[in-house]
């Protein structure tokens, strides 16, 4: 039998977490359900779900302060990571993906808002787990084994810079518009806004450190991953 996929829900109120268990349930995933940051962490040390849906208020650590933890973490880092919350403005909606979350979706949102999401989340995680290992220069991705290394040593990247990465690499040269990256490296993206392509390659950046560099913006039209680049030197 092909195995469910694991959803761990942190949510402090019951009904909320009760109506997406069910739904969830009668959609061929397999929900667990933490109420705090405590058992939510419990959970993580003893079986990894396939995606977190994440509430952002919670009593004690809260939700955004968890997702940081958790994305620093080697066992949790790669582990799809979907806010849920009341909050819907932009500066928290990028908060939220600075602090490491894959996606965001604002309560009250509809189940089958949430199953398009969680389903975008997993697809964008799975095609690079049978690819091969692609270079540009020094920089060097193994998809098969999920690790990024520039000049030998390795680098940490979430789930959303590795396959944005991923994808500059196997394109290289090439200038990709905000629209083209939205669609090739997050597929679904009709929730998803071009800002969000622009929060993704600062945290590329940050994560490449020197060969960040590598990563260009070009102006007016979009992103571009080149060896071209001259790396200046670190001070
Ligand atoms: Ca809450």
């Amino acid at each position: 039998m092909r195995r469910l996929p694991g959803v761990l829900i942190v949510e402090d109120e019951p009904a909320i977490a009760e109506l997406i268990s069910v739904n969830l349930r009668h959609n061929g995933f397999r929900p667990i359900w933490a109420m705090d940051s405590t058992s939510a962490q419990a959970e993580l040390d003893n079986t990894l779900p396939d995606v977190i849906l994440l509430d952002w208020m919670l009593p004690g650590e809260s939700g955004l302060a968890l997702a940081r933890r958790w994305r620093a973490h080697p066992r949790t880092k790669a582990i799809p990571i979907i806010m849920l919350t009341a909050r819907g403005d932009e500066v928290d909606r990028v908060a939220g993906l600075d602090a490491g979350a894959d996606d965001y979706i604002a309560k009250p949102f509809s189940t089958k808002e949430l199953l398009a999401r969680m389903r975008a989340v997993l697809r964008r995680r799975a095609p690079e787990r049978d690819a091969g290992v692609v270079t540009l220069g020094e920089l060097s991705l193994d998809a098969a084994t999920y690790r990024v290394t520039y000049q030998g040593q390795l680098l940490k990247l979430g789930p959303t810079e590795f396959k944005l990465l991923h994808y500059l690499m196997s394109h290289a040269e090439r200038v990709h518009s905000r629209s083209q990256l939205l669609d090739k490296v997050w597929g679904d993206h009709v929730f998803i806004e071009e800002r969000t392509v622009d929060v993704h390659v600062k945290r590329l950046r940050e994560a490449l450190g020197e060969a960040g560099q590598l990563v260009e913006t070009v102006r007016g039209a979009g992103y571009r991953l080149t060896a071209q680049t001259v790396l200046a030197k670190p001070a």
